[in-house]
């Protein structure tokens, strides 16, 4: 049988990939940063999207653009069950996405294709990869630190800490210092055997592919890196942070960046404003918007405040906000839809994040030296949350919930007092070891060199057209 393949078939090497995004804006982002800095180094890109939340692509005129129809109606599009839109996903665009590469496998017009490079989440391209005898690489767009608890799901489960009870919420993970059972990441969802499915097929793909690219640093997750390197036999290239390569890098915002932000942060003292943003996906009722909204205008600090339409369950945009909240403001408040994120902290008037702890959110941050203030939703966030607070010890976490009185307590423990200088000044060195891997001699510089090597001796094939 693999003779009759190999006589219908002909080896090719390739300077062409093709890149595979899950549409989430936190995937969208570091997958199109992915494809930035494959470009620098010679290979021609093309992007295949679904159509739900597809990238602009006059934003990027060397690459070419695919649309797979995914199927979804606008309701599907807009579920709030974020494991159930993944898993539907991974089941409506098999057939799509399998007709389009072999229609790009088959176009003799264009340059050979390497491989393909495919979101982690996007797990069912595995399979259509290897029935067309294409490699492929996985681009893991969240932490190492989250990836190695994700990969040992099955041995929580077996030890008894998954699914998670409230009655071990404050239990140390055994073998995982410093998580307890409530940083473990789960999400909330209709049905939890979907979500551990969607785990084990995250992780076991990645087992099967070709290679593994982060968007991490050897400094920042180095036990991490190392763990992975014991259990998983495939090659991995962590060339993180992906947004410093290039300055400033391409936009692949689905929402409109709000220039005002800058122009308002120009009138600002040096870091002084908090930036509170939670992502792109987090949702929160209207009783926690208000305590942070409250929280933020009693700290007495400048702030800067995302509320993405959407944000607040049952809510179109800033409805649920009392009359009299922007008077008392006075000013030192600016809200808005969507920021330029990258370019406001690296602002000088920066003075703390207050984040979700998103895996983009928490490297743009380090990479800015901005210490964070993080309120961890769902999934990874959490893991991303305790290794900022725990082990690199670069932000705080709100200790006794989300109530204004602690937010404003935490705020001033960030800005102002001696814990808030010591956190400052271990983001600073973490920045800078951030800025030295991307040097040439640096790791990630000179992982991207192996993967480059790598990706440059990976073969596909092509039907023959006789
Ligand atoms: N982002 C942005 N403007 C905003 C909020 C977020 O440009 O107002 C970007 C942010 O820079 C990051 C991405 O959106 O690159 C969010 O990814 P992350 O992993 O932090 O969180 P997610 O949205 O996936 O929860």
């Amino acid at each position: 049988m693999e003779n009759q393949i190999d006589t219908q078939m002909v080896r090719r090497k390739g300077r062409r990939l093709v890149l595979f995004p899950i549409p989430f804006q936190g995937h969208i982002n570091p997958m199109l940063q992915l494809a930035d800095i494959l470009h620098s180094k010679g290979f021609s890109i093309t992007i295949v999207h679904t159509s739900f939340n597809s990238p602009n692509p006059s934003n990027y005129p060397n690459f070419t653009f695919h649309s797979v129809t995914d199927g979804l109606s606008e309701s599907e599009a807009s579920m709030a069950d974020i494991v159930a839109l993944v898993k539907l996903l991974n089941t409506r665009c098999v057939a799509p996405f399998r007709d389009c590469l072999i229609k790009l496998l088959a176009d003799v017009s264009e340059e050979p294709i390497s491989c393909l490079i495919s979101d982690a989440l996007f797990y069912f391209s595995q399979a259509v990869a290897d029935s067309l005898k294409l490699p492929r690489i996985v681009l893991r767009t969240g932490g190492v630190s989250s990836f190695v608890v994700f990969a040992a799901f099955p041995l929580l489960m077996e030890k008894g800490y998954l699914p998670i009870q409230e009655s071990q919420l404050e239990e140390p993970v055994a073998d995982f210092a410093p998580l307890k059972v409530k940083d473990l990441p789960v999400i909330n969802t209709e049905d939890p055997e979907v979500f551990y499915e969607l785990v084990a097929g995250l992780v076991n793909e990645t087992k099967a592919s070709s290679g593994l690219i982060w968007n991490s640093f050897d400094d920042l997750e180095q036990p991490a890196l190392a763990t992975i390197r014991r259990h998983f036999s495939i090659p991995f290239f962590p060339i993180g942070p992906f947004h410093k390569y290039f300055l400033p890098s391409s936009s692949s915002s689905l929402l409109t960046p709000d220039e005002s932000s800058i122009s308002w942060l120009n009138k600002q003292a040096p870091r002084s404003v908090i930036y509170a943003s939670f992502g792109s996906l987090a949702a929160l009722s209207e009783a926690e918007f208000l305590e942070i909204a409250w929280g933020l205008a009693n700290c007495k600090q400048p702030f800067l405040w995302v509320v993405r339409p959407g944000l607040v369950r049952g809510s179109e945009w800033l409805e649920s906000l009392p009359s009299e909240f922007l008077e008392t403001l006075n000013g030192r408040g600016h809200i808005i839809k969507w920021a330029p994120q990258q370019e406001v902290l690296a602002h000088p008037a920066v003075g703390a994040f207050w984040t979700h702890n998103g895996w983009n959110s928490t490297v743009e941050s380090i990479c800015e030296g901005v210490p964070m203030i993080c309120m961890p939703c769902f999934s990874d966030q959490t893991v991303n949350a305790k290794y900022v607070t725990d082990v690199w010890k670069v932000g705080l976490q709100l200790e006794s919930g989300l109530k204004r009185e602690e937010i404003e307590r935490t705020i001033r423990r960030l800005m102002g007092e001696e814990e808030g200088r010591e956190i400052r000044e271990r983001i600073s060195e973490l920045k800078e070891k951030a800025n030295l891997c991307l040097q040439q001699g640096g790791t990630s510089c000179q992982s991207l060199d192996t993967l480059v090597g790598h990706i440059s001796k990976l073969e596909s094939f092509v039907f023959k057209s006789e």
